[in-house]
Order: C-alpha cells, then sequence, then structure tokens
C-alpha cells in the first residue's frame, strides 16, 4: 500500500487517519537461516511489511481498522483501545515525526536486496581484521 506523505501538522484534522489502518506486531529478530525465510515469506504477502530499528523487528499489516468512519473519524472513540490512547500526534509520523524505525521492507526484493548488502558489509568486516 503506498503510503501518504507526512506534513508538519499540530491537529489530526486533515490526515486521512493513517494510524488507524494497520496493526503492528513485535516479531524476534531474526538469527538464522529459517528466521529470514520466515521474513521473506512475511513480506512476500500483499500489505504486510516489515519494518526494524537498532534493536528490534515488527511485522506490519495494512488493514483498517472497522471502527473507521467515512470521514476518518473513530466510531468507537470514547472505548478505544489503549494503543490508540497512547498515539500522540507529537511523536506521530505524519505529523512529521521522524519514525524510529530506520528500515521498512515492503516485498521479497527490498529485503533480498538488504539481505545482500548486510552480508558483504559482514564479508568487509571479516577481512578488514588485521593478524597481528
Ligand atoms: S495521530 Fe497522526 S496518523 Fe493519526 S490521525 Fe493524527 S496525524 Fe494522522
Ligand atoms: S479504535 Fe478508533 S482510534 Fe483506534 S484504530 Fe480504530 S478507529 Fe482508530
Amino acid at each position: 500500500m503506498k503510503q501518504p506523505k507526512p506534513v508538519k501538522r499540530t491537529n489530526c484534522d486533515d490526515c486521512t487517519a493513517h494510524c488507524c489502518r494497520y496493526v503492528i506486531v513485535e516479531i524476534d529478530k531474526p538469527v538464522n537461516w529459517y528466521d529470514f525465510h520466515n521474513i521473506r515469506w512475511f513480506v512476500a504477502h500483499k500489505d504486510v511489511s516489515i519494518l526494524k530499528d537498532k534493536n528490534k523487528w515488527y511485522v506490519k499489516y495494512a488493514t483498517d481498522c472497522e471502527y473507521l468512519d467515512e470521514h476518518n473519524r473513530c466510531k468507537m472513540y470514547d472505548k478505544r483501545p489503549v494503543m490508540c490512547r497512547r498515539h500522540e500526534i507529537e511523536t506521530c509520523e505524519m505529523s512529521g515525526y521522524e519514525d524510529e524505525h530506520d528500515t521498512e521492507f515492503r516485498g521479497v526484493d527490498e529485503f533480498d536486496k538488504w539481505l545482500e548488502e548486510k552480508k558483504m558489509k559482514e564479508k568487509k568486516g571479516k577481512k578488514g581484521i588485521k593478524k597481528k
């Protein structure tokens, strides 16, 4: 799914409720061949991507909340889940806040490219170690 562009915002009025259009779940950091193939399997699916920051990995499912109305308003605002209550505009990526997730993989090709670069870096790193 194409991501809307973040702009400076002080309220949510002109946003299309980006924060109500996905769910995100933390997953174990991949460490072996099987784990990496698991990630490839995730991102092979439509509207599923993987996010990673320095220490954590997440799977993101782009799916609209059933309680979002046609005007991008919450139909159960007073009873909305705590996750929604904690999401603040000050730290919202759609209001210009720098997302803490440094990488998002939106398909097998993107992930394979990153994996290949990671392997190259590791190879170079090993070569760089000089014996005394
Ligand atoms: S919190 Fe952010 S993503 Fe959610 S509606 Fe407001 S500006 Fe949009
Ligand atoms: S419950 Fe309301 S605030 Fe929470 S994701 Fe759904 S529409 Fe958005």
